[in-house]
Formats: C-alpha cells, structure tokens, sequence
C-alpha cells in the first residue's frame, strides 16, 4: 500500500470535514475527494480540489448570469457541440488539482505537458522514501520488434527473474548508498540535494499537479492512448474514471469524440470515398507512404 497508516488517517481526518458552500459542487467529485487511487506498486492519484461541473461549461459558454443551464438534453447537447467543433475555451473553466506519486522516469514524460501548474516534493529538503517501481513480471517485456518506441512480449522465466533480480538489487544497492553518503559514525553527511543524484529512474516522487479541464483532455487523449507507454497509461486511465465521475456529459463528448476518433487526411478521405464509390484503391494510388497506408488500413479494418 502507498500510504502510512498516519497518512490514511490524515486522509479521513479530511475527508471527514465538510462545509457548506455557494459554490458550484460535483456529486460524483465530492466522492473522490482526498481519496488516494493506487496506481502501480507505490503510486497514488487523488483529488485535492476542482472547480466547475457539467453545467459550469455550458455558463461558461453562454455567458450567463445565473446558473446557465437549461434542461440536462440540451446542455448534453452544447457540450457535444463544443466538443466537436474544438470550442474549447469553455472546458478551461473547469479545474481540477491531484496529488501524484509516481516513478521519476513517469514524471519525466508527464512534466512534457506544459499547460499545468505543478509543484513537486523536494529532494534537497527532504528526504526520499525508500519506495521503488518494480514491474509485476507481466509487465517485463521484450523490445519490440516493429515498434522502436515500445514493448514486445512478456519475458519468460529465468530471463524475466534475472531482470527483476538486477532492477531489485540496483534499486536496493543505491538507496542503501544515497542514506550512506547523507551520514554515517558522526560524519558531516553529503547534503541531500547531491546525494540524491545516484538514485534510479525507477525511484518514486509526488506533486501537486492543476489543470483545466481542456488541457486535462489533451493529457488524457495522449497518455490513455494504447501508444503512451503502460507506466504512465495507467495514471491515465484511473484519471479518466475521476473526470468521468466529475463532467459526465463533457467525459462522454471526450470518450465519443476524441479518444474513441480518430484523425483522417485528406488523402485517407479521398481514398474512403473512391471505396465507397467502388473503386479498388491501394497504396499505390492513393497518395498515401506506406506507413499512412498502413495506419489508415489499422483505422478501416475491423480488429
Ligand atoms: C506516445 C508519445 C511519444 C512521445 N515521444 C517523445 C519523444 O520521443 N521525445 C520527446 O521529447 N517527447 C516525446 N513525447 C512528448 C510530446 O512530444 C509532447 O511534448 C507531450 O505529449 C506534451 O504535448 P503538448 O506539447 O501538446 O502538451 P502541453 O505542453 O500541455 O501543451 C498543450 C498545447 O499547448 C500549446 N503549447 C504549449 N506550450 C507551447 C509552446 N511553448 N509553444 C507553442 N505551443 C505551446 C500546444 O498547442 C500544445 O499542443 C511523446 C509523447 C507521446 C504521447
């Protein structure tokens, strides 16, 4: 389990607070808040605050001066609307702030989304948890062979425990180093912000992380896709389920519009008209390389 006992109780303390307020409040939200979800062996993502609902996108866009809202149809309606048109600046409106626990080489992909607000756990004030990321032995995978950025199949047997072994050791090994080099029998102890520069990738770190609901979106149509690696596919994923809890209407529009959609070319358009024309096209007519072939064959044809 991710968290102490004193920090679950922490949790409840908080979780068992409630005020009352004018502000607009998400029932499904309400239910998350402070809540830590597991995500990979140590990790966590929980809900520390948010702004806005369902209803505050369809204000927002109507730029109301009530509550905006008109019958639960139509609002369904103006979100999908929104949504499908890229009529984004509504979904800004909304906000939400996490707190994360997750591998240091996950927050390295993560951190790439520049249009949130973060501030993590500091290294040189602090010291870190001796909490590793190891894969359960499913996830030990190969190279893969068609895809240079991405795994192939599970590792078997004495090559996936060897692995597992070495990612333990090496894990183990420079904890015991990075507590060794910070002071041992009376000496003065390397200062925490050098000491901690021989620790793995695979070591755990948090933040605090706010978003607005857009660009939340935009986070989760990259890295709940099946190409984002699974380490940070996961977080994605147990974030989806909150957002989905929080805006049921715009989750939907979002599930119906982006992450289920998908983008074609102009070419692949073309291409999809001759065929339904009855035309037989290939690769070599249809002004596609063969990658685009390839992907555009992945989009038309039934897995
Ligand atoms: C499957 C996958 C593989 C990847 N592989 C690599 C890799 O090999 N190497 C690598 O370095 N990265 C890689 N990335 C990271 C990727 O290139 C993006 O940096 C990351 O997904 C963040 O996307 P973003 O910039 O759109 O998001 P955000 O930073 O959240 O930005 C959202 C949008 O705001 C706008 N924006 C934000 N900041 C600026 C700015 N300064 N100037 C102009 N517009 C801005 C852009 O329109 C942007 O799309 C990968 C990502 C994925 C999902």
């Amino acid at each position: 389990m991710p968290l102490s006992s004193d920090q679950l109780g922490e949790i409840e303390a908080q979780r068992a607070q409630s005020h009352p307020t004018r502000r607009v409040v998400a029932a499904g939200m309400e239910e998350h808040l402070y809540t830590a979800h597991q995500v990979l062996d140590h990790g966590f993502v929980r809900v520390i605050d948010y702004m806005g609902d369902d209803a505050a996108i369809c204000q927002a866009a109507r730029v109301s001066y009530g509550k905006g809202t008109k019958s639960v149809q139509n609002d369904e309606g103006l979100i999908r609307y929104l949504m499908r048109h890229w009529h984004s600046t509504p979904f800004e409106m909304c906000e939400i702030k996490l707190h994360v626990k997750l591998p240091v080489f996950v927050a390295r992909q993560w951190i790439r989304h520049r249009t949130a607000n973060v501030n993590e756990y500091s290294a040189r004030y602090s010291i870190l948890d001796r909490e590793f990321y190891i894969p359960a032995p499913e996830h030990v995978s190969a190279q893969s062979e068609i895809n240079n950025q991405g795994r192939g199949d599970t590792l078997q047997g004495e090559e996936a425990a060897r692995v597992l072994e070495i990612l333990k050791a090496d894990s183990a090994r420079c904890y015991d180093n990075y507590e060794a080099m910070m002071g041992q029998d009376g000496q003065q102890g390397l200062a925490r912000e050098l000491a901690r520069m021989n620790l793995p990738a695979n070591i755990y770190t948090q933040w605090y992380w706010k978003v607005d609901l857009h660009n939340l979106f935009h986070f989760l149509r990259l890295r709940a896709d099946p190409h984002a690696q699974y380490e940070i596919r996961v977080y994605a994923d147990a974030m989806c389920k909150i957002v989905a809890d929080w805006v049921p209407a715009a989750y939907k529009a979002f599930e119906d519009y982006r992450l289920g959609a998908v983008n074609l070319s102009a070419q692949m358009v073309d291409s999809l008209r001759r065929m339904l024309a009855g035309e037989t096209v290939t690769q070599e007519n249809s002004g596609m390389t063969g990658r685009e072939w390839r992907e555009f064959e992945a989009i038309i044809k039934e897995s």
